[in-house]
């Protein structure tokens, strides 16, 4: 009992829980409960309770949320075509569309203070978990070695096993092999269902259906009041009041002058939104991440580098392994490099990845595609970790790295000091935004004092910026799409990709028609 109120409070405070979003004051405060109410059982049935083990670390609870002890499921015997990749997996995600719900196996061997199986060693005092310190200061030597959670310098340990990965591929969500045999990831939405659906006339046309008549051209003066309706409807979206104006004058320019009757009015505006849109968000240089990627190691006999950067708790380290998921499906290897050397738990958290990858590369029956992590442990210095894991991976035959970075605030200078050398010095071939769809126009914010920081604190005479946005959380923001739109536009950034989900089959390609139905939708 006393190992399963550990655990579950551990998975709870873990805010790199993949499967719990509870908020850690709120974990503390059940853990002290349960452990309260745990001691007044005990004492009941007359036990002599010693003070209790502190809960194990937040790391540790996401090392072993990785370190189940079944082994890898059977792979598929599913049979593709020639180049094809194999599906996934056997069944179908279990549980609905959520990443891995691991089963936490208690294992004295990621608890601080002793393996609680052994009746020898006296469990030690209760006392509250130190707060840590997470300020901008540099960490001390100690703090280094404290925060250090990673055995060794390299990769996975040998004899880590996993829980089987079904439930990590969405079979639904899995993309299609292009006739050269690279793996596409799906589009947003259902593209075939929403280009032949009948379109629903939005709320804000309907009001003004009088102005359309084929028996005379529109003037500017006409459409000034589905212009005036439109933009109000198109800011409840969430786009920018920047954005807003420019896609009117779209619309505007596409109807004045016309006849157009009421029936094909509603057909006029989508049009006039989709050409803009289409130029917005899918420019065409940019976008073509395979292509670049195989130019670079092709060209340059080098690895293809890539570093996502974003605030806190966006989706940073899941999308980064999405991409690695569809990477190795099109048979590159990948180094993910740990360079969030800040933030507990989240070297584990990518080592969990690296392991689940690993996996379902050995189901897709890939032999000559690898996998793995670099990491350093934690407190120290992310640009050098980034340098020695490039260097590792040319070295090693990998064709891509891509560099996990610490979340920060876009205000927080020596953060944005900190990510800006780390540009500098690595010269990464594509640095990646990743920001939250959810969080609507705050992420224009973040996004553009990213880029700010990136130029400014640089030091070079030819700084980087964002070259490419990658928004997550697509499924959680039902027609709100407008901060999407808003944030290409006011960057001219191509979406690279978008999360919708927490499976490594929900990263999808921005789907044009898609995004216009939801600005339009009621
Ligand atoms: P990081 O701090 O930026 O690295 O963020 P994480 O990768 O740890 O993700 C934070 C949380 O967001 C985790 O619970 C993820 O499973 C979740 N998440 C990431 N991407 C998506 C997404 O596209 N949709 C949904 N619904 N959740 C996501």
């Amino acid at each position: 009992m006393d190992k399963v109120v550990r655990s579950l409070c551990a998975d709870l405070i873990s805010e790199k829980s993949v499967a719990w979003t509870v908020p850690v004051e709120i974990a503390r405060e059940l853990e002290a409960t349960f452990m309260r109410e745990l001691d007044k059982a005990e004492n009941a049935v007359t036990k002599p309770v010693g003070p209790r083990k502190p809960l194990v670390s937040r790391s540790s609870s996401i090392v072993s949320a990785g370190e189940g002890e079944s082994d890898v499921s059977a792979a598929s015997d599913a049979s593709p075509g020639p180049g094809a990749p194999r599906p996934l997996g056997g069944v179908s995600p279990v549980g609905g569309r959520r990443m891995p719900v691991h089963r936490r196996k208690n294992r004295g061997r990621n608890t601080p203070g002793g393996d609680e199986s052994d009746p020898a060693t006296p469990p030690p005092a209760r006392k509250g978990k130190a707060a840590r310190k997470w300020d901008d200061s540099s960490i001390s030597a100690e703090d280094a070695q404290s925060l250090d959670y990673s055995s060794s310098s390299l990769n996975l340990a040998a004899d880590s096993r996993i829980d089987s990965v079904e439930h990590l591929v969405d079979q639904a969500s899995l993309g299609r092999t292009n006739r050269d045999g690279s793996y596409v990831p799906q589009e947003l939405g259902n593209p075939s269902a929403t280009a032949s659906a009948p379109s629903k006339m939005p709320a804000f046309l309907t009001s003004v259906q009088n102005l359309f008549s084929t028996s005379r051209a529109l003037t500017r003066a006409d459409l000034e009041p589905v212009l005036a309706k439109m933009e109000n409807h198109l800011i409840g979206k969430n786009v920018a009041a920047e954005v807003t104006r420019d896609l009117l004058e779209s619309v505007a320019v596409a109807l004045e002058g016309k006849r157009i009757g009421w029936t094909s009015v509603y057909q006029h505006i989508r049009q006039a939104l989709e050409d803009r849109l289409q130029r917005i968000l899918l420019p065409s240089a940019g976008t073509d991440l395979l292509r670049d990627l195989q130019d670079v190691v092709r060209g340059d006999h080098r690895p293809y580098v890539m570093v996502m950067c974003g605030v806190n708790g966006v989706g940073k380290s899941t999308n980064l392994a999405k991409i690695t998921f569809w990477l190795l499906q099109n048979r590159v290897s990948v180094l993910i490099a740990a360079c969030d050397t800040f933030r507990s738990g989240a070297v584990e958290q990518l080592r969990t990845h690296v392991r689940n990858l690993r996996a379902l590369v050995e189901q897709l029956g890939h032999d000559d595609v690898k996998i793995e992590l670099f990491e350093r442990g934690y407190g120290k210095d992310a640009a050098g970790i980034a340098k020695e894991a490039t260097n590792y991976a040319k070295a090693n035959g990998f064709q891509t790295v891509l560099i996990d970075t610490a979340g920060r605030m876009q205000d927080n200078e020596p953060l944005m000091r900190s990510l800006a050398k780390l540009t500098a010095l690595n010269r990464p071939d594509k640095i990646v935004f990743v920001g939250e769809a959810l969080v609507g126009n705050e992420s224009i914010d973040q996004l553009t004092k990213f880029n700010t920081a990136l130029r400014d604190f640089s030091n070079q005479a030819d700084p980087r910026d964002i070259d490419a946005l990658l928004l997550t959380k697509f499924d959680l923001i039902a027609d709100k799409v407008g901060a999407a739109v808003s944030m290409t536009y006011i960057t001219r950034r191509p979406i690279l990709f978008v999360g919708t989900g927490q499976t490594y089959t929900d990263l999808k390609r921005i789907n044009v028609k898609v995004v216009v139905d939801a600005l339009l939708a009621a």
